[in-house]
């Protein structure tokens, strides 16, 4: 299966039914409530990489910020 295609993780996320709008905020500062949703999150690791392959700009994924998905992905490119 094409990794970004399969969405089932969705099903299992913490956010379902929650305002987007905490997993939008306006700066990282204030991402600690998302993040703390994210932490308890059973699909967590699926969100999160569904986010890097997908390049999502906006918003927290899998617990990280657009901040902390673009050094993870230059991580990536340094160790591959
Ligand atoms: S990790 Fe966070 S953004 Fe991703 S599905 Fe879970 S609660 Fe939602």
């Amino acid at each position: 299966m094409i990794q970004g295609v399969n969405l089932s993780w969705r099903k299992n996320a913490s956010c379902r039914g929650l305002d987007p709008a905490i997993f939008y905020p306006a700066s990282e500062e204030d991402a600690a409530e998302a993040k703390a949703i994210c932490a308890g999150c059973l699909v967590r690791e699926a969100c999160l990489e569904y986010a890097l392959v997908n390049r999502e700009r906006d918003g927290v994924w899998g617990g990280a910020t657009e901040k902390e998905r673009r050094r993870i992905l230059r991580h990536r490119r340094k160790t591959a």
